[in-house]
């Protein structure tokens, strides 16, 4: 399988993974107990099957301004493309954008008022603004890093900043940082026992201090997968968030299962499913067809997908 293919697997499987689990999100874990939703299903929300919401449309956003920046990271023009798509509505699926978490309302605001002279000054610094907000847009960054083999210190701190522009606490950086390692691992062609055996392994403490590390114990210096599905929460913590997709990736053998997995564990569905979709769709690289023909917006995205490619290489 040629590496367009893994690139455009995780794109494409991230966006459906959201879609997948738009429907689902908000309910209750337990009304999925017996009855599993494995297929993608209208939401009551939106109306209708295959609409993404918040977290790939500002996935969207970042690569169309990599793209149009010439595979070059520009911190105004992703910003602007924010701001786009909350004020303008582009870069989504149906007729209205919908899903903006708090802290990414606030730091929008901050950044278009001018409140700030840095745009990475615009994000929200209190522990109580630890949304998986950055986490759930983080992916074309993790290609960004591969594609332009950045080093550990130039990873790191273009996680900080772009994390930064809404979510500046070390917690949510961190949970950027892992997310962003393991997606590299996974790019490069790794097995995933290897990947977060790696993502485990790596000397955190060159960037963050033991304090903000504990909060990731169960990721980092355990066997998250080992946990039984009643431990792993699915709110939307950023450190909750990581572990349920870090636990649905390493216990699924394919992207339809890893995808079904994380958004019957409801609460935050699209997000999880998003996350875990990117995952496994970059490593299992074989998208469900029908689920792809479902997308809302499919050649646009696939023609995003190419762009964003060739903006890379
Ligand atoms: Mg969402």
């Amino acid at each position: 399988m040629s590496d367009f293919n893994r690139f455009k697997n995780g794109i494409m499987g991230f966006i459906i993974g959201d879609a997948m689990g738009v429907p689902l999100e908000f309910k209750k874990r337990e009304l999925f107990k017996n009855n599993k939703v494995t297929d993608m299903i209208s939401s009551d929300r939106v109306g209708a099957k295959g609409v993404w919401s918040d977290d790939s449309s500002m996935v969207i956003a970042t690569m169309k301004s990599i793209i149009d920046n010439k595979g070059k990271i520009n911190y105004e023009s992703i910003m602007d493309n924010f701001i786009l798509w909350f004020l303008n509505k582009d870069f989504i699926a149906i007729d209205k954008a919908f899903g903006i978490g708090r802290a990414t309302f606030l730091a929008l605001g901050n950044y278009y008022n001018k409140r700030y002279e840095k745009i990475t000054d615009c994000g929200m610094k209190g522990f109580n603004y630890n949304g998986n907000g950055s986490l759930m847009r983080i992916l074309p960054i993790a290609y960004y890093c591969y594609y332009k083999k950045l080093n550990d210190d130039e990873i790191y701190n273009l996680v900080k900043d772009v994390s930064s522009f809404t979510h500046s606490h070390e917690i949510s950086i961190l949970g950027c940082f892992i997310y962003v390692l393991l997606a590299i691992e996974l790019l490069s062609g790794e097995e995933k026992e290897n990947a977060y055996s790696n993502v485990r392994k790596y000397d955190y403490t060159k960037y963050f201090n033991l304090d903000i590390i504990k909060y990731y114990d169960r990721l980092l210096n355990n066997d998250i997968s080992k946990l039984d599905v009643d431990s792993i929460s699915s709110m939307g913590f950023v450190v909750d968030t990581l572990e349920a997709v870090i636990w649905c990736f390493m216990n699924n053998n394919s992207y339809d299962k890893c995808v079904i997995e994380a958004i019957n564990l409801g609460n935050d569905s699209d997000t999880i499913g998003a996350l875990v979709g990117g995952l496994s769709g970059i490593y299992y690289n074989d998208i469900n067809n029908k689920w792809l023909n479902g997308i809302k917006r499919k050649n646009y995205l696939l023609d995003l997908c190419n762009d964003f490619y060739n903006s890379l290489l």
